[in-house]
Order: structure tokens, then C-alpha cells, then sequence
């Protein structure tokens, strides 16, 4: 897609003062700014209990800035489009204050009434903030307004639609941005262009030539001060519902008719559709929970889950996640795909292994070589490509075969560090296009999937802590491919640089 700049825009950001508005959005906004592609007129009003004046408040966004080491030359114009508004959200006297500031700023920046809030705070205020926008008429605009929102969408299926129907009284489907930041991320972008635009990958993008796919996304990482949240959510809801089951329907979709938001979409609704559906007596055959005990990593000791701050010492909740999905359709019918998440893994990684199927016979066992199966690897984080494992022959007088692979890194080609996600992310919001937000109907079929699971893990008291940290997980996760004749490939061994 060719950039264009953004049009103008007036952005409501609630939570202005919290963590991810300082890690992700104003390091975001500023790259897009420092790069022109944002347009001058654009406003940013900050919105959080705490009072601070806008001169705090724009000191607040370039202290964010220049932590993550950006360019300095633009900050002192960039932060003079940023305004601060003390505002409780569940206090319904201080909505009228904040559409004045609203509508000053429109003129002032001839915003055109196109608007965009951007909920960056805790879920349980996404309703209520949705309701009073349209009470309060900062919805009555004569440009476009989009509501952005941040996970969890929900809990469960149940409170997904409860929410859902909250947010559709103030705004469209069309209007409504569900974040999933694993859709912006460059290599989970790529992967319908690896597969749509090469003549060689599609036609073997099938059961019989598949035998097997394995997504893997681990963080070396524990809770840190997100306990309270993490004790309710785990690794199911925090990972699995949303961006594990995203990244399988971007493997598993059929090509779309177009490269259009809704066509893409309704591609990937179809494979959330054919989910297998597990039932709670049956969950145990196809997945796995885990939860961290001390282990070492990066040379320390690092404390067990239940030792850290804000979790219950006997806490049942999962901070792994492994699993085994099938799809009920033509294309996919008999191939696992297999996924595991969890926190403080042996390694920060997230990619996938495409496993092909054996050749029919081995003509080299003779020699005494036994063949690799062919893997595609896209990897996603920290590194960025895609590697093609292959078997060719031992160089010499021997017909003995070797493994080898063909690599493709991002960085190799580039030279330059892809933009992060949320830049990604946010350039479509003020753009408007939708394709890489979650449409409701991923939301309810991703929930409906899941909660037999969740309910199943809920009613029985796991034998917790069950993997170390600093390994890839417990070993019923071995297990659950070893039933299968399958195991996971040593994510260490598949880097790129190898
Ligand atoms: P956070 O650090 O706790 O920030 C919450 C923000 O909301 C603060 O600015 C807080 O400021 C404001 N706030 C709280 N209660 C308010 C109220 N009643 N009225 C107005 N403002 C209020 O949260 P966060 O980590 O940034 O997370 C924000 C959202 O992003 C959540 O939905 C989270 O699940 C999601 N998310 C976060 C991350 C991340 O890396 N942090 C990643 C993915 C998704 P005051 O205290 O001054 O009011």
C-alpha cells in the first residue's frame, strides 16, 4: 500500500498517563509525526484522573519519547498538539467540560469533526466511556469517529456480547477498532503474502502435503506489576483467545476474493467457524495448562508465579498454554496445529513451523542418511523471516545427505527496523482501514471456542507450579505431541542466523 497522509483528526485518548499510552501510542504518534506522514493538523487530548496542566502533560509525552532514543529534532512541534483534561470516566458532571475542549480544538485545528477515541484503559470502563460519548454528543460530528479498543474485549462469551451491545448503542461495527497488536506486527502481515503472492507455497498449503503446524510464542518475562490483572485473565484469555487463534486463522483462511477488510474478514470468520469444537470432558486430550515455579534465566534466579506481588500464593491460574486445534474443513481436515504461549520461557520468540510430509521413501538410507522433513519457519519476533529447511547432499564423493536452509531476514534486506505494530496500527485507525482490527464475529466464535476450556480448567484445581521458568513449558506438552507422533521443534536450533 502506498502511504498517504493521515487526514485531520481530533484523538481522545483516555488513559493518557497509563503504560502502554507511554510505551506504545506517543512513540508511535511521534514516529509517524517525524516521518511526515501525520498530518499538522492533529490534536491529542490527554485524558486521566490526575490533574496536570498541558505544559505537564507535554513534558510527560516528550519524556516518553525520548526514552525509546527517537530523533529530538521535531519533539518541541510535535508536543504542541498535545492537551490534557482531568476527567473521571464514571463522573458524568465532567463529560460536558471535556466536549468543550473537544469542539475548541476541532476549529482550532480544522479537524472537520473527524474523531477518534482511543480507549488505553482498564476494560471495565470501555462501556461506560462508550455510552457517555454518545450521551454527552461528541458522537453528533459531521466527520467520521472511531472508537478504539484495547483487549480484553470481554471475559468470556457472555460478557463480550454484553459489552458489545454496550459499545453498538454509540457506534457501528464499522466504527469500531478492536486492537489486536499482533496483527500489526510485520511478519504476521506477511504471512498472507507469503502465501498469496508465491506460486510455490499455495498449492501445497493443504493436508496432503502438510503434516502438522506449530506456532510458538514465548516471553522470558513473568508477570511483573500486571498480577492483578494476569490472576484473573492467565494465559488463555490473555493469549490464546485472541492472538494465537488470529495468527491460525491467518495460516488456515482460504485466499479472499479481494484484499478487502470484509473479505479478508469473512476468510478468517470461516476458519473460526470450522474450529473443532472441544468439549469440557474432552479437554484434557487436547490441551495443556502450566504455571511457573522458580528457575533461572538470563543467569538469575527468578521467583515462581505465586511469589510474585499481587498474586494469591495458591493461585490456579495458567501462565502456559499449550494446545492442539483441528479444522473441520476440506483444506485442513486431519492437520493439527498446535500452539503454546506462556510466560517466563526459556526464550522471548514467535514463530511458526510449517512441517511438511515425508517423501514416500528415503532412497538414501543406504548411505546411511535419514531425511529431515521439509519446515517452512516465519519468524515473527525478535527476528524477522522466514527460513526454508531442506535436505541437499553432503558435499564430496558420497551421495549422503545434509540439512540446510535457505534464509530470508528482514533486516538483511531492509536495512532499517520495520515500524513497531502500534505505528502500523495507528496509521490504519486515522486512515480508516480495518483489516488488521478484530471484527465482533472473530470475537464471539475466538470466546466460544475457548470458554469450555477456561470452565473445564476453572472446575478442577491444577497441580500448579508444574514447569520451571526458564523452560519451554511442562512436559504433558511433550506429551500432547508425542501422542500424535510429532514433537516441537527446538526453537533454539531454528533461528535464522544459524
Ligand atoms: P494503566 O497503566 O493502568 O493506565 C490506566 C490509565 O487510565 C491511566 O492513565 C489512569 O490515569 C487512567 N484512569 C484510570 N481510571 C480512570 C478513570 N476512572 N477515569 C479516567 N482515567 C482513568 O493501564 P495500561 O497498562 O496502559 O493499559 C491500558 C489498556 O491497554 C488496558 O485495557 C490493557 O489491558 C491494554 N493493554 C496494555 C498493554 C501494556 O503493555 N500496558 C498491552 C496490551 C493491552 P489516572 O490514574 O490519573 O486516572
Amino acid at each position: 500500500m502506498i502511504q498517504t497522509n493521515t487526514p485531520a483528526t481530533l484523538v481522545l485518548l483516555f488513559g493518557a498517563t497509563g503504560d502502554l499510552a507511554k510505551r506504545k501510542l506517543y512513540p508511535s504518534l511521534y514516529n509517524l509525526y517525524e516521518k511526515g506522514i501525520l498530518s499538522e493538523q492533529f490534536a491529542v487530548i490527554g485524558i486521566a484522573r490526575r490533574r496536570l496542566t498541558h505544559e505537564q502533560y507535554r513534558n510527560w509525552v516528550k519524556d516518553s519519547v525520548e526514552t525509546f532514543g527517537m530523533p529530538q529534532e521535531k519533539i518541541g512541534k510535535f508536543i504542541r498538539h498535545f492537551y490534557f483534561q482531568s476527567h473521571d470516566v464514571t463522573d458524568e458532571n465532567s463529560y460536558r467540560e471535556l466536549k468543550g475542549l473537544a469542539d475548541e480544538l476541532d476549529e482550532k485545528y480544522a479537524a472537520n469533526g473527524n474523531r477518534i477515541f482511543y480507549l488505553a484503559m482498564s476494560p471495565e470502563f470501555f462501556g461506560t466511556v462508550a455510552e457517555s460519548l454518545k450521551e454527552y454528543g461528541f458522537t453528533d460530528t459531521k466527520g467520521f469517529k472511531r472508537l478504539v479498543i484495547e483487549k480484553p474485549f470481554g471475559w468470556d462469551l457472555s460478557s463480550a456480547v454484553e459489552l458489545n451491545e454496550r459499545i453498538r448503542s454509540a457506534f457501528s461495527e464499522k466504527e469500531i477498532y478492536r486492537i489486536d497488536h499482533y496483527l500489526g506486527k510485520e511478519m504476521v502481515q506477511n504471512i498472507e503474502v507469503i502465501r498469496f503472492a508465491n506460486a510455490i507455497f499455495e498449492p501445497l498449503w493443504n493436508n496432503r502435503y502438510i503434516s502438522n503446524i506449530q506456532i510458538t510464542s514465548g516471553e522470558t518475562l513473568g508477570v511483573e506489576e500486571r498480577g492483578r490483572y494476569y490472576e484473573k485473565n492467565g494465559a488463555l484469555r490473555d493469549m490464546v483467545q485472541n492472538h494465537m487463534l488470529q495468527i491460525v486463522s491467518l495460516l488456515a483462511m482460504e485466499p479472499p476474493i479481494r484484499l478487502t477488510t470484509d473479505e479478508i474478514r469473512s476468510e478468517k470468520v470461516k476458519v473460526l467457524r470450522a474450529l473443532h469444537p472441544i468439549e469440557k470432558k474432552d479437554v484434557h486430550k487436547y490441551f495443556v495448562r502450566g504455571q511457573y515455579g522458580r528457575g533461572i534465566i538470563g543467569g538469575k534466579e527468578v521467583p515462581a508465579y505465586r511469589e510474585e506481588p499481587m498474586v494469591d500464593p495458591n493461585s490456579n491460574t495458567e501462565t502456559f498454554v499449550a494446545g492442539k486445534l483441528m479444522i473441520d474443513n476440506f483444506r485442513w481436515a486431519g492437520v493439527p496445529f498446535y500452539i503454546r504461549t506462556g510466560k517466563r520461557m526459556q526464550a522471548k520468540t514467535l514463530k511458526i513451523v510449517v512441517q511438511f510430509k515425508d517423501i514416500p521413501m528415503n532412497l538414501y538410507y543406504r548411505n546411511g542418511s535419514s531425511l529431515n522433513p521439509n519446515l517452512l519457519v516465519i519468524h515473527i519476533q525478535p527476528e524477522e523471516g522466514i527460513t526454508l529447511h531442506l535436505n541437499v547432499k553432503k558435499s564430496g564423493r558420497t551421495m549422503e545427505t545434509t540439512p540446510v536452509k535457505l534464509n530470508f531476514s528482514n533486516k538483511n534486506v531492509d536495512g532499517i527496523n520495520t515500524p513497531e505494530a502500534y505505528e502500523k496500527l495507528l496509521y490504519d485507525i486515522l486512515r480508516g482501514d480495518a483489516t488488521n482490527f478484530t471484527h465482533w464475529d472473530e470475537v464471539a466464535y475466538s470466546w466460544n471456542f475457548v470458554d469450555p476450556i477456561s470452565e473445564a480448567w476453572a472446575e478442577e484445581k491444577a497441580d500448579f507450579p508444574n514447569y520451571a521458568a526458564g523452560t519451554f513449558g511442562p512436559k504433558a506438552a511433550d506429551e500432547l505431541l508425542q501422542r500424535d507422533g510429532f514433537f516441537w521443534w527446538p526453537i533454539t536450533n531454528l533461528n535464522i542466523d544459524d
